[in-house]
């Protein structure tokens, strides 16, 4: 049994907790974080079940648990409040992805002074790979972050764009509250570059039964909903939505018969149609959104692809009057059918937040992820500028790689080599958007792979460090970027705090 020494035991203020008889707080030892809990020699205690050492604290006896996967099993049992839940009926949602498992207790920071729900968790497969992550590691950073911040309001968990019905239990079977199904795959993206002969022709070869009763349900009907929008289908747009959206349809319904209704917990579901080359059309929506609703599949939130262009982590680029039209129409049918317009790839647009704040009446979910982990670079930049300098530089080497699974526009003559900047010069590359797409797609690389021949410690290692070392700085960074985009949202502290 050792002795920790009482410098090694800064414990966070929120993290302190009196249950079943024992008293636990997140602190450190040996410089790492790590659970404490008093004794409490009960058989069936929490104490018991942790895996620690244990350990004289200032005389008393302890046990020191690492954050780890089993613990957070245990924690997530003992303190409901650190497990993941849904947020139907939470007019603001928000997703907050977190690459590196260390963005939450800002985001924490912030958020509990606003009427947002966060969901903390919120990973999708390609990022899952890209950062060798789990969905359980993704979850137990967020149950940690919670702990430690005494963070009592409910968050969620997204699989964010899981394609398959593997992958959608993947999620659930993790303790995911939320899941956001990514039908791309069974969209037909070829349909709107055929002519109409060639569209009537393919429609033709559709099931008889579902042509009549779409038919009759659609074709030359105006669909008039509460707040005015009006919806025509002729017979050339049945045709076409039928088409491309007929696949998403019924994979979506068989992913929600098979994983989502029989899990027995309360789960958000979302559809996204966004990763798809055209613009979602209002009629199209509705089409979509109808067909599911009348299947019974209830949905938490649907993504559309807007108008205009919303790459990752730098401002909306395009018309915002078109983007504006469109976001109406999107957001009425939303209305219409119960459920939520989510915006995805929303680091960053903040052109178009104003409108968004506007126009969604108070009722949205907004997911952004790059732009926590751009800001953790930021706090490199400041507190690690030779470093900075090699993530560049490296990112740079290596973007071809990278845009293998991003699509983005940057033009890297526009990015100064680093070693013509100065220090103080350097954080300014996070203000630039060429500099910051070609960090933002670069990260899988930069943490998988990226080591360079004058230091033995990979990338990955020292980034970590050099963030645990910053948490106040990262906490600060999280606070202000992800505060620009709730104010620009429209969005208001709540007066008295946390909600
Ligand atoms: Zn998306």
């Amino acid at each position: 049994m050792e002795n920790i020494l009482p410098a090694d035991e800064h414990a966070f203020p929120r993290s302190r907790y009196e249950s079943g008889g024992s008293t636990f707080w997140i602190g450190f030892a040996n410089k790492e974080k790590r659970l404490f809990v008093t004794l409490n020699s009960t058989k069936d205690s929490v104490y018991n079940r942790l895996d620690g050492k244990e350990s004289l604290f200032g005389g008393e006896k302890v046990k020191i648990c690492p954050l780890s996967h089993e613990n957070a099993v245990i924690i997530r049992e003992a303190f409901p409040f650190t497990a993941p839940v849904s947020h139907k009926g939470r007019a603001v949602s928000m997703g907050l992805g977190d690459r590196l498992g260390l963005a939450s207790p800002g985001h924490i920071d912030l958020i509990r002074n606003y009427d947002v729900f966060p969901v903390l968790a919120q990973q999708s497969i390609r990022e899952l790979n890209l950062t060798g992550r789990t969905f359980g590691d993704v979850l137990d950073s967020a149950t940690w972050a919670v702990f430690q911040e005494g963070y009592m309001s409910g968050f969620g968990a997204d699989g964010d764009h899981v394609k398959t019905a593997a992958e959608v239990n993947m999620a659930l079977d993790s303790g995911f509250t939320m899941i956001t199904l990514d039908c791309s795959e069974h969209i037909r993206s070829d349909i709107p570059s055929l002519d109409e002969d060639a569209v009537s022709g393919l429609y033709d070869g559709l099931p008889a039964e579902d042509r009549e009763r779409w038919e009759a349900e659609y074709i030359n009907k105006t669909i008039r909903l509460a707040d005015g929008t009006e919806i025509f289908f002729s017979k050339a747009s049945l045709e076409r939505d039928a088409l491309i959206y007929g696949g998403a349809i019924e994979h979506a319904e068989r992913v929600y018969r098979e994983c989502i209704v029989t899990c027995g917990r309360n789960v958000d579901f979302e559809l996204s149609v966004d990763e798809t080359p055209t613009e979602t059309l209002p009629e199209s929506h509705y089409f979509v959104a109808n067909e599911l609703y009348r299947r019974g599949i209830v949905l938490t939130c649907l993504a559309p692809r807007f108008a205009g262009e919303f790459q990752k982590g730098i401002d909306f680029k395009g018309d915002t009057g078109a983007f504006e039209k469109g976001f109406v129409a999107h957001v009425n049918i939303a209305r219409h059918f119960g459920y939520k317009i989510s915006v995805h790839s929303g680091s960053d647009k903040f052109s178009v937040f104003p409108l968004v704040g506007k126009h969604s009446k108070g009722k949205f979910h907004l997911k952004t992820a790059g732009t926590n982990w751009l800001e953790a670079l930021r706090v490199i930049a400041v507190k690690d500028a030779p470093f900075f300098r090699r993530l560049l530089t490296f990112s740079l080497q290596n973007l071809p790689e990278a845009k293998r699974y991003y699509h983005t526009t940057e033009n890297t003559g526009n990015i100064p080599p680093a070693d013509s900047l100065t220090d103080a010069e350097l954080p300014g590359l996070l203000n630039q958007p060429d500099a910051r797409q070609v960090l933002h797609i670069c990260y899988g690389l930069i943490l998988l792979k990226g080591r360079d021949s004058e230091d033995k410690e990979s990338f990955r290692e020292r980034i970590y460090k050099c963030l645990c070392e910053n948490e106040r700085a990262y906490r600060e960074t999280l606070r202000a970027h992800i505060g620009l985009h709730l104010s620009k949202l429209g969005l208001e502290p709540v007066k008295g705090g946390e909600v």
